[in-house]
């Protein structure tokens, strides 16, 4: 069919119709009774999803918005924060003190005690959750552990996350979560949220670097009004609200539930086929499945006949893994024949480029696999 397409990336994901139709309700004025109610929903469920007690800032702005806003109110020049990484989004946020782990590593609590002790304690540790670039989730709970109990403010990059894996911000510990609309919140992309905690809003009254935009007092004073501090993207604000809806609809254990099934089905179809899975193959890595692309075979020409042929569009490696890697998307939006379309569609991208397949085989495991309740 000419020019139907499949948004199969781990972000931007697909849109359900609900949060299109919303955001392409008549644009009303962000001051006004007509978008109040809109936004204090929305703000309540970001709560909800965040799983905190506490402020939940929103942003006109992609992820890295709500990220930097992380590090300008929480950092002063000459502070020492750590990073940690090990793949293409942690790296990005190194700053003084960096962890920095092989890509696709998974990175381990007692290498971060380690790492804080040798620096002598950070002020603020940043972690990321779900490293979209490697498919690695990390055990967040027990890094968040360790960083507290050295004292440190905990960061995590939840923007492929938020919505697809637990993240209990009050619960663990966590200080700051960063997340963006564009994945399993399921929106567009353009609005960043940042969890913050009281200690997080006592250290950024304290922090010196200069900030305006991203001013987490000067947005938090204003959300409590009811009145965004600058002008925000009301259409996707109200996209926003219905997409949460929908989430907390369908309930966050069943969502993170889904993702676990739809991760598992979509290794064990790759796996079938003959393919080497580069992500662990586990089921917190419900994120993103990354997949080595068969020997003699660049995986950028996987992605470009998938897209060229099929309409299709799923992620290339990136950094060392470009031509190395593939991934296979499935959070937001996303249903088990959503990873049969993939599945299929990959298998005949790869038999065309004369890889050796097993044939028939993938889709089936896979809807085998996600209707294998005994195993949830
Ligand atoms: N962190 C992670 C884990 C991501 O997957 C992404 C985007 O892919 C980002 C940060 C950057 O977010 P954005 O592109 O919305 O600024």
């Amino acid at each position: 069919m000419a020019g139907k397409r499949y948004l199969m990336t781990p972000g931007p994901t697909p849109v359900p119709p609900e949060v299109l139709a919303a955001i392409a309700a008549p644009v009303v004025h962000h001051r006004s009774p007509d978008f109040r109610p809109i936004y204090e929903e929305c703000l309540g469920r970001l709560k909800q999803v965040v799983r905190t007690e506490h402020d939940v800032l929103l942003f006109t702005a992609s992820g890295t918005g709500a990220f930097e806003s992380a590090v300008a109110n929480l950092t002063s020049p000459g502070d020492r924060a750590l990073v940690v990484s090990a793949g293409s989004f942690g790296e990005r946020w190194a700053e003084l003190v960096h962890l920095k782990l092989e890509w696709g590593a998974t990175p381990e609590p007692a290498e971060l005690r380690e790492k804080l002790e040798e620096a002598g304690g950070a002020k603020v540790v940043y972690l990321v959750q779900s490293e979209t670039s490697t498919g690695v989730v990390a055990d967040v709970q027990a890094l968040a552990a360790v960083a507290k109990e050295a004292g440190s403010l905990v960061v995590v990059d939840a923007v492929s996350s938020l919505g697809a894996v637990p993240l209990e911000a009050d619960a663990w510990g966590v200080d700051v979560v960063v997340s963006g609309s564009q994945k399993a919140l399921m929106t567009p992309p353009g609005l960043a949220v940042a969890s913050v905690s009281p200690a997080a809003l006592e250290a950024a009254a304290g922090s010196t670097t200069p900030r305006f935009y991203f001013d987490w007092a000067r947005t938090r004073a204003a959300q409590h009004k009811l009145d965004a501090p600058f002008t925000p993207s009301v259409p996707l604000v109200a996209g926003l609200n219905v997409a949460l809806g929908l989430l907390l609809e369908e309930g966050l254990e069943a969502a993170f539930e889904r993702h676990v099934r739809l991760g598992r089905a979509c290794r064990e179809g790759a796996k079938a086929m003959g393919l080497e899975l580069f992500s662990p193959d586990e089921d917190r890595s419900a994120v993103v499945t990354a997949v080595r692309s068969p020997e003699g075979i660049d995986a950028k020409d996987v992605v470009r006949l998938l897209r060229d042929r099929f309409g299709i569009t799923i992620a290339n490696g990136q950094g060392p893994l470009i031509g190395k890697i593939f991934r296979l998307g499935h959070i937001g939006w996303f249903d088990v024949f959503d990873i049969a379309t993939q599945l299929g569609a990959v298998e005949l991208a790869l038999a065309e480029l004369g890889a050796e397949v097993e044939r028939g085989v993938a889709v089936t495991r896979a809807l085998e696999t996600f209707a294998d309740a005994a195993r949830v």
